[in-house]
Formats: structure tokens, sequence, C-alpha cells
């Protein structure tokens, strides 16, 4: 690795040690499915995670999945030689996702959305199959800015991604470890890494309409305008004043 990368790395190995910290993401005894898409993100959090397995003074486990959507030509070969030629054990998941949405999706939701929660459902279902009491899932600072945005444009709702997400039936957690990177920190490690990336193959990804596309669009006109914008609103996520807000649940008497 040259040294650019290893500092890097050394950054980036950094700032997730703190997100784990600050939010108990990790703990001693921990079995984590790691949620690997094959994609930059998954690569990135499932290789800093086994670093830090093998640095942490406590002890915990990984194991790695991959859902497999069902999307015509999304091949997992290259996954599953290069995870188990370093010992990891890879689970794949196969479903009929592309039919469920195709049968179930209401006209007026999100491809995108409705695809989240089936797989999210489907790890639910997989980690205590597996023995494991916690997800990793590998979103970033940019997923979650863009997500609390998304929900106040789309869904009237003051919510982003959590670091730390019990599910609604108490049976999983989810951690976001990678919480605090930047996707383009996670896109150049990724590449200093020459990990085997590979691409959903999905048949709406390269929808430019996508409200997710143009949200990151706009984020990024805003961030040349006004440079720390991004950070600003990662920011105003740990720093809420719920008297300034107007829900009546929150308010003071
Ligand atoms: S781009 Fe495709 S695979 Fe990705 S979340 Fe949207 S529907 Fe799912």
């Amino acid at each position: 690795m040259t040294r650019s990368s290893q500092i890097l790395e050394d950054k980036l190995l950094s700032k997730v040690g703190k997100a784990i910290e600050d939010y108990s993401l990790i703990e001693e005894g921990d079995n984590i499915l790691v949620a690997l898409s094959g994609g930059k993100d998954s690569w990135t959090l499932l290789h800093l995670l086994e670093l830090l397995r093998k640095r942490a003074p406590i002890k915990f486990s990984l194991k790695v999945a991959t859902v497999h959507p069902g999307f015509e030509g999304f091949e997992t070969d290259l996954l599953e030689a290069y995870l188990r030629s370093r010992g990891f054990e890879y689970i794949i998941k196969r479903t009929r996702m592309l039919e469920v949405i195709r049968e179930k999706l209401n006209p007026d939701s999100s491809f995108c959305s409705f695809c989240a929660r089936l797989r999210r459902g489907i790890l639910y279902n997989l980690a205590p199959e597996l023995g494991c009491n916690k997800i990793a899932l590998a979103h970033n600072c940019d997923d979650t800015i863009e997500t609390l945005l998304l929900n106040q444009f789309y869904s009237g709702q003051l919510k982003a991604m959590p670091p730390k997400l019990f599910s609604d039936v108490g049976r999983n957690i989810v951690i976001r470890p990678m919480i605090y990177l930047k996707e383009a920190d996670i896109a150049k490690y990724a590449d200093a890494k020459k990990f085997p990336i590979i691409y959903c193959k999905c048949p709406v990804y390269n929808d430019q309409n996508m409200k997710r596309k143009q949200i990151k669009k706009l984020l990024a006109e805003l961030e040349i305008k006004n440079p720390g914008t991004k950070s600003n609103i990662l920011t105003a996520l740990s720093n809420v004043v719920p008297s300034h807000l107007m829900d009546t649940d929150l308010r003071r008497k």
C-alpha cells in the first residue's frame, strides 16, 4: 500500500473507531453480520471492521452475507472467491426481490425504498439464523444527509439514518460504523485496495430521475457555493433543539 493510501486507511479507521465509541456500536462477544452488496462501500466496511477486529481489545466475530436480488447479470462468483480465500464465512441469500417489487410496488412508492425495506427484512431474518446479534450496514455520511433531506422533501418527516437502530420487533440491532465517512474518501480507498467490485445490475439504477440522485446533485451544488454545507447538516443531526421544533410529543410542557 502506498503512503497516501496508508494515511487514508488510518483516517478511515480512526473515524470508524470514533463512531463505534460514540454510539457503542460493537461490544464484547458480538457476532456481526456484515451486509455485502459488492459495491465500494460494503467492501470498505468489511475491510475496516476486519482490521479493527484483529486489533481491538475486545473479541467480536464477523460473518458476511449478500442478498442476491435476482437481477439478471448480478454475479457473486468474484465475491465468493475473494472472501473464501481470505477465510470469511460467507452466505449468499438468493431472493425473488425483483419479482416481488414488480408485483407489489404501489405506483406512488419508490422502487428504491421498497427494495431497501425488502433487503432489510431478509437480513433481519438471516442474522438470527446465523447466530448474529448485530447487522452492519455500509451507509456513509453522504447517505445519511441525503436521507434526511429526502425524508423532509418527500415524506414530511424529520429523520435520517441512525448509527445504531433497534428493529421494531426488538430482534435485531443495526449498526452503521461508517456514519462519519465521506463517500469520496471511501471511493478513493476502494480504488486503492482494488476490491473486486460488482454492480447490482438493478434495472432502475441509471434512472437519472431518481430522487436520491437529484438530492445528491443539489447537495454538490450547495457545497460548491457554501463549502461545509454537508458537514453542517451532519452536525445538526447530533445537535437537535426539540423546543424549537413543532412536534408536540417532543415539546416541553
Ligand atoms: S438502485 Fe436498485 S438495487 Fe439499489 S436500492 Fe434502488 S432499486 Fe434497490
